[in-house]
């Protein structure tokens, strides 16, 4: 039998393209080797937000302490969390093959690589299909010379205790979260960061603010620093030497970007070629270098989010067995990093726009949020707006706030839709809130 699609990788790109193929009438194959849902539901987004739920207790506790609250003796049993997290992770990977199966699609377990462009072979099978999605993602990039002694964020979500001390590498997304989260669980943490800012591509103002906030928490950021040597004094015990210091930690977590799943498939045997950093070069509607074959998500490292892999996947499906061009808007990508507290952005930040040449001004406002009334410390909440001179238009927000997260998906509507600032200022505020300053501002 010759499928109308095969897709390799079911994760959550690759399982949405093969359920909207399968809903408009075509024989669709997906191909996973490891558990259904991917690096998002795996060892991703969705254990790590629950991660940063448990770690929010202390937060909460700290406040509300604030309030008269005689706040107890309390423990976390973290070998209880993590099994209440695994079990949880093993429902959701129950859903997604029941997704797959309740849409007739054929689940072939196991990897696939290319024998040519209309045929790939899983284990001894020999399969073929028209048309074929490559869905595999990424996986974490390690430096291979401390490979030894150093953890991916594929271990950390297995961590059998908390360590006492945590050092990790890396100022991007998964830095950050993993240095807040662990921070607020009582871990003392060390971030070594080669470059001058974390989260550099962030607006300046709100990552400074972050930078700051994580200080007073007790993290120490080590900026333009690398990592010379690594020495294991026992088990859980490891000197750093850096480039200016040298530390003692318990745990080594990388987090220094991640690098395309695509050694195994044979794409040459299909003619798909490859960018320079590995990834496979696709065109602005998905295709590959062969107009049969698409791929999507992080394996095309075209902005690495899951709801960036399920919305080309859609895309891909639609077109392809719809004929339908589904609307998307990948200049404006609402993102958060889930930071303590958070921060999150869409849209441009004012150098950007200028680097493009568009005349703009920002409005921000800074302020302690009400929830924190009775606390010492200052303003935890920052609001920034880019707006666009002539036509008025909002075309960046960037948030840093306890809730930044949900705030941004609702600014991205805004920026998305073109709304202007004279739109925000005619909008009644809701009071007493945060958001409200947004109208005010
Ligand atoms: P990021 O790209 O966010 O950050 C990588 C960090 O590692 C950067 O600070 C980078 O430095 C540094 N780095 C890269 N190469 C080296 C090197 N050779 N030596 C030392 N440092 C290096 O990647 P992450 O690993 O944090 O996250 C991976 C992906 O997962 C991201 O693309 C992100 O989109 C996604 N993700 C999204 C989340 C969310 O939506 N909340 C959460 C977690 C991950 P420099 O800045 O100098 O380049």
């Amino acid at each position: 039998m010759i499928y109308d699609l095969i897709v390799i990788g079911a994760g959550s790109g690759g399982v949405r393209s093969a359920r909207i193929a399968s809903s408009h009438g075509a024989k669709v194959a997906i191909i996973e080797g490891n558990k259904f849902g991917g690096t998002c539901v795996n060892v991703g987004c969705v254990p790590k937000k629950l991660f940063y739920y448990v770690s929010q207790f202390n937060k909460d506790m700290e406040n509300y302490s604030s309030y008269g609250w005689d706040v107890g003796f309390s423990k976390l049993n973290w070998k209880k969390f993590i099994k209440k997290k695994d079990n949880e992770i093993n429902r959701l990977n129950g859903i997604y093959r029941n997704i797959l199966t309740k849409n007739k699609i054929t689940i072939i377990e196991g990897y696939a690589s290319f024998i040519d462009k209309n045929t790939i072979k899983v284990g001894k099978k020999i399969i073929k299909a028209k048309k074929f999605i490559i869905a595999t993602g990424s996986k974490p990039r390690i430096a291979e010379e401390f490979k030894n002694y150093i953890h991916s964020s594929d271990d950390i979500f297995q961590l059998p205790q908390l360590p006492k001390k945590m050092t990790i590498l890396g100022g991007g997304y998964i830095a950050i979260e993993f240095a807040c989260i662990f921070s607020n669980l009582g871990v003392k943490i060390d971030i070594i960061y080669r470059g001058d800012r974390i989260l550099k591509d962030f607006d300046k103002d709100i990552t400074e603010r972050l930078q700051e906030i994580m200080k007073k928490s007790k993290i120490k950021i080590h900026l333009n620093s690398h990592i010379k040597d690594i020495k294991k004094i026992d088990k859980n015990n490891y000197e750093m030497e850096l480039n200016k210091k040298r530390i003692k930690t318990n745990y080594i977590l990388s987090a220094i970007g991640r690098i395309p799943n695509v050694q195994n498939l044979d794409l040459n045997k299909a003619k798909i070629q490859i960018n320079d950093d590995g990834s496979i070069k696709a065109n602005r509607v998905f295709q590959t270098t062969n107009e049969d074959i698409y791929a999507l998500g992080d394996v095309i490292n075209y902005i690495n989010l899951t709801p960036m892999a399920i919305r080309q996947g859609h895309y891909i499906s639609e077109k392809l067995f719809n004929k339908k061009n589904l609307q998307y808007d990948f200049k404006n990508v609402p993102t958060a990093v889930f930071s303590s507290p958070q921060l999150a952005t869409v849209g441009l930040t004012l150098e950007a726009a200028k680097l493009n040449r568009i005349d703009c001004y920002e409005l921000k406002t800074e302020f302690k949020s009400m929830k924190k009334s009775f606390r010492k410390e200052n303003n935890d909440t920052f609001y920034k707006l880019v707006i666009e001179k002539n036509t008025k238009k909002v075309i960046g927000a960037h948030i840093l706030s306890d809730d930044a997260g949900e705030l941004i998906q609702l600014l991205g509507v805004l920026v998305v839709s073109g709304a202007t600032i004279d739109d925000f200022k005619k909008t009644v505020a809701v009071h007493p809130t945060s958001s409200e300053e947004l109208i005010t501002i």
